[in-house]
């Protein structure tokens, strides 16, 4: 898959590119990613990017006229693009989304920076995406974070292919906790139906587990994911009932 970047910080994404699963990703040719210069889609003498607000206000906001253009340029080349652009105000980046986007041949991520984008450029974009409620800098951050999310969801770039299987959200819920050597750890033992050998024992630990921590932590995604029966009976023992 090709991941292309548009960014005025192409720089940004050299020590990321080198390290870990990306990098091996990158060297088994499972994925492409190119940061792309803006820049190199300006005309004048100072490869100008922004422009000061209409209306007045402070900082600067970035000119539609090289983030089309280099659109325009990009999408010559097969295999067509779906284009994100990044901006606080998107839709919620989750991985359902990760998971439809590493079926993709090609993303082209836009990276905003300063006040933002001009809001025509959005004409021109399939998707406008946040990855939180909260303002970065600009986008690159945000570029690298579903870079990632979406890579690690191709086949092959996991070294084992269910773990990502077994992630958190994968199944709409949190992922059970993990732990390793030693088994006791200051007093704290590691649980011992996961030193028992009993892989159907193991399986519904972790399942009953997982149902647990997500009560805990996120009761909201348990309205969105299929049940069953002895899911609901489980949780029912916790105390929650479907209707909260
Ligand atoms: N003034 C904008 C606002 O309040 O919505 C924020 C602009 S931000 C400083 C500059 C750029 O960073 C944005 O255009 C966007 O590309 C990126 N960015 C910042 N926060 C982001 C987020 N939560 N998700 C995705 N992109 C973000």
């Amino acid at each position: 898959m090709l991941f292309d970047i548009l960014t005025i910080f192409p720089g940004f994404f050299s020590s990321p590119l080198q390290d870990g699963l990306l990098s091996k990703a990158i060297q088994k040719d499972l994925i492409q990613v190119r940061p792309i210069n803006l820049r190199d889609f300006t005309h004048d003498r100072h490869n100008t990017v922004d422009d000061r607000p209409y209306g007045g206000g402070e900082g600067m906001v970035m000119k539609p006229e090289p983030i089309y253009e280099a659109l325009e340029t990009l999408r010559t080349e097969p295999p067509a693009p779906y284009v994100v652009l990044l901006s606080p105000r998107g839709r919620l980046f989750h991985q359902e989304m990760a998971h439809e986007w590493a079926g993709l041949e090609r993303l082209l991520i836009v990276c905003g920076r300063y006040e933002g984008i001009d809001e025509r450029v959005a004409r021109f974009v399939d998707t406008e995406v946040s990855i939180g409620d909260y303002v970065l800098f600009g986008g690159e951050a945000a570029a690298l974070v579903i870079l990632e999310a979406v890579a690690r969801l191709i086949p092959g770039v996991l070294g084992c292919e269910t773990s990502s299987q077994r992630d958190s959200f994968s199944d709409g819920l949190l992922e059970s906790p993990c732990y390793t050597r030693p088994p006791d750890f200051l007093g704290q033992r590691v649980p011992e139906v996961l030193l028992s050998g009993d892989h159907a024992r193991i399986a519904r630990w972790r399942r009953e587990q997982s149902l647990l921590v997500t009560l805990q932590r996120r009761p909201d995604l348990l309205k969105s994911i299929e049940l069953s029966e002895t899911d609901r009976e489980f949780l029912e023992m916790l105390g929650w009932s479907c209707d909260t």
